[in-house]
């Protein structure tokens, strides 16, 4: 395991290491997000889902560490995936 800093692309912050649930698709993988409420990225996701599909969710900013994948993880609440973070 190394102890390389991940930055948010789209703000700058540092990243949070995050587990994803063992339920999910991951199955326990280990993802990097940005948890910034402030993260552009994220305050834009609100209102696109708004308009696009007329739901009220968002995405945040995550790198895969091992493959560099970057996307966006969806969120359907402020603090939800929030419990996953490990650092
Ligand atoms: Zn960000």
């Amino acid at each position: 395991m190394s102890d390389t800093v991940y930055t948010c692309p789209h703000c700058g912050k540092k990243m949070n290491k995050w587990q994803s649930p063992d339920e999910s698709n991951w199955g326990g993988a280990i993802r990097y997000v940005c948890f910034s409420d402030e993260c552009p990225y994220y305050v834009r996701g609100w209102e696109w889902m708004k308009e696009k599909y007329g739901v009220s969710s968002s995405y945040r900013s995550s790198i895969n560490p091992e493959s560099g994948w970057t996307g966006p993880l969806p969120v359907a609440s402020p603090d939800h995936l929030k419990p996953g973070i490990v650092d």
